[in-house]
């Protein structure tokens, strides 16, 4: 059985005092939170207050991004370390804005995945196609390319820490979510893929999630499918209300 999971990706959104704002609102019920996980990925500079402000309830924190060295000349970065005292739980890695507005390679992605596990965050590793990789029917192939160079040299019993966010380039911030047999189909590929490589058992616990477009009225028909065990939001996280509605849904659909 694979607990939901569900997160919000702020993006370069929110001062520290609306991050404050957002966390007061943002309510869920004891019966909700006992049946699904939620994080909440602030910018670096909300990931302290955010965890402290967070730090009675179950709500977990994300970094967005980090760099895979632990310390040193890298002007504007942040490690794993740093992210893991400032209250981080989980970190987005390989998002599809870092890989296509800052050229993000999957060897970055690897090294991140590494600094990640190696310092005790879980990653939320992004892997996904463009439309005109979907249109020349490549989708499965760039997965498969984006997993093997993301994951390479992971040993297998960290393979448990690791979150997978499918996530369409087509369907983040367009409003062109992704049909639930499009994502059944891809999470099941995903699925497949880590049990290949990593056995059986990894792949019954690796938690696959998916992102791009999701709101509160297409969240219960993508979380029906099997293989889909979450989403990650963008656009319809930043206002508390709409995103606590999405964790309501998705939290009933596991009932
Ligand atoms: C995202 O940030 O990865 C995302 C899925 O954004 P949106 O929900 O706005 O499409």
């Amino acid at each position: 059985m694979r607990i939901p999971f569900v997160t919000a990706n702020w993006k370069m959104n929110k001062t520290v005092s609306e991050t404050l704002d957002y966390i007061d609102v943002f309510n869920t019920s004891e019966q909700v939170e006992s049946r699904i996980e939620v994080a909440l990925a602030p910018p670096f500079t909300s990931l302290y207050p955010a965890a402290q402000a967070a730090s009675k309830t179950t709500t977990l924190i994300a970094g967005q991004d980090l760099h895979w060295e632990a310390e040193g000349a890298f002007t504007g970065q942040v490690s794993a370390v740093m992210l893991k005292e400032a209250g981080a739980t989980y970190v987005i890695i390989g998002h599809s804005e870092r890989r296509h507005i800052f050229g993000e390679t999957d060897d970055d992605v690897n090294r991140k995945v590494h600094a990640a596990i190696e310092n005790g965050l879980k990653p939320i590793l992004c892997v996904g196609e463009t439309l005109d990789d979907r249109e020349t029917k490549k989708t499965m192939s760039v997965l498969d390319r984006q997993l093997a160079t993301s994951l390479m040299n992971l040993p297998s019993d960290h393979i448990n820490r690791l979150i997978v966010a499918y996530e369409p380039v087509w369907a983040i911030g367009t409003g062109h979510v992704a049909t639930p047999e499009q994502a059944q189909e891809v999470h099941a590929h995903i699925r497949l893929y880590i049990g290949q490589v990593y056995g059986q058992d990894a792949a019954n616990h690796c938690r696959i999630i998916y992102g791009g477009s999701v709101k509160q009225t297409n969240v219960a028909e993508i979380v029906s499918q099997p293989d889909v065990d979450g989403v990650l939001v963008g656009g319809a996280s930043l206002e508390p209300k709409s995103f606590v509605q999405i964790v309501e849904k998705i939290a009933n659909s596991a009932l």
